[in-house]
């Protein structure tokens, strides 16, 4: 099944919480809505679920419009945040509850209800706790109980919203694995909302980062992490170094002056670099190239981070596991390895330019970049 958003836009009052929306979700694929709070995540999955409606533009599943049909027409599976299972019925009711109030006409005969709730019960592990009571589990198994039951239905689409957000980080991380398990034995086309960057990286075959409203970027977990296409996207997906800077003669340089950090082609004039902090490398000092001092080191399990000043401007860098950690106050050389360049003046859907590293342990950059060789790293 399908499911293409086009041109939806949606206002409460006067905020614009859905601008132009346009995305296609591919049969079987599991898709992640992220993005900070009030993004309109939550929104368009409710739109697409037909439990809100857009004041424009068309949701379409299987090439099928759907905005006139009511959601229970829709065959849409839900799972919310909070698993609102009801308290008074067991378990095996719950997921039963679906099929159990479908018109006399479409009602599955009792046996085959019963067949169809254990083995969904199987899929989620929680067969042999039919007869409990929602209090009665963890948080963790409502939830798995809140799938089933969303499953019980044969859903042509699942949508899920913050569906882990309530538990703690252990049992989050062991419900997104058997997710991702469970997606791929069923292999319903299934959208979910969260704003932790680290579930949508995991779990999602791809991920539409969000931000007032629009689509920022759309891609694979590797795509826009690897190569984010806004600044936004940059920062949401994990620490990174924001770091201002202009480009001369091709040459990336701090405002403050230095030594180039590395260069860049097709653009001069103010910019801001971007850098991971994994993607900074620290070497000895070379005093041609200009020092940079190491301000403070800190441990954190086992990652090592260090703040790093060059020319004026902090960077954050986490040192290799293993590798030596170097003293407060030590003179050091920055290298960066990769980034990427915005130009600061830009024209919205304009990429962003490659940063240029220098060639690893000398002064020559990578490429020619014209009269100024001498760089760090
Ligand atoms: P969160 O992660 O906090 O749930 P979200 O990205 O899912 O955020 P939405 O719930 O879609 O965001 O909300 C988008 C914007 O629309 C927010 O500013 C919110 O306050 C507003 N909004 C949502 N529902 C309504 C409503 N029924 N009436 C008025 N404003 C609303």
């Amino acid at each position: 099944m399908t499911i293409d958003i086009q041109g939806i836009s949606k206002r409460f009052g006067t905020y614009a919480a859905l601008q132009d929306i346009n995305l296609r979700v591919g049969a079987g694929e599991l898709v992640a809505l992220l993005g900070p709070s009030g993004s309109g995540k939550t929104t368009l999955l409710r739109i697409i679920a037909g439990l809100e409606t857009a004041d424009s533009g068309t949701v379409l599943f299987e090439g099928e419009e759907t905005l006139n049909r009511h959601p229970r027409d829709r065959r849409v599976g839900f799972v919310f945040q909070h698993y609102a299972l009801f308290r008074h019925m067991t378990v095996f009711n719950n997921v039963a509850f679906g099929l159990q109030v479908r018109p006399r006409g479409q009602r599955p005969p009792k046996a085959e209800i019963a067949e169809r709730v254990h083995r969904l019960l199987k899929l989620v592990q929680l067969d042999w706790l039919a007869d409990r009571y929602p209090n009665q589990l963890s948080g963790g198994q409502r939830q798995r109980v809140a799938l089933a039951r969303a499953l019980a239905i044969e859903p042509r689409v699942l949508l899920l919203d913050e569906p882990f957000g309530a538990l703690d980080a252990k049992v989050r991380k062991e419900l997104r694995r058997w997710l991702r398990h469970l997606h791929e034995e069923m292999g319903i086309t299934s959208v979910f909302v969260t704003h932790d960057q680290e579930e949508a990286l995991e779990l999602a075959d791809r991920v539409v980062v969000m931000s007032q409203g629009r689509i920022e970027q759309v891609g694979t977990p590797g795509t826009v992490y690897r190569t984010p296409s806004t600044g936004f996207v940059y920062e949401f997906l994990g620490d990174v170094n924001r770091v201002e800077c202009r480009v001369e003669s091709g040459q990336v340089l701090l405002e403050a002056g230095g030594t180039p950090l590395g260069g860049a082609a097709d653009h001069a004039g103010p910019a801001i670099l971007y850098v991971r902090p994994h993607d900074i490398e620290l070497l000895p000092p070379d005093e041609r190239l200009g020092a940079a001092t190491v301000r403070l080191v800190h441990e954190v399990g086992p990652v090592t981070r260090a703040e790093v000043e060059y020319a004026g401007t902090l960077f954050e860098v986490v040192l290799p596991e293993g590798g030596r950690v170097p003293a407060q106050g030590e003179l050091v050389r920055l290298s960066i390895r990769r980034g990427m360049l915005f130009p600061r003046e830009r024209d919205p859907g304009e990429p962003p330019r490659p940063f240029l590293p220098f060639r690893s342990g000398g002064p020559t950059p990578a490429v020619n970049l014209g009269p100024h060789t001498a760089g760090m790293g």
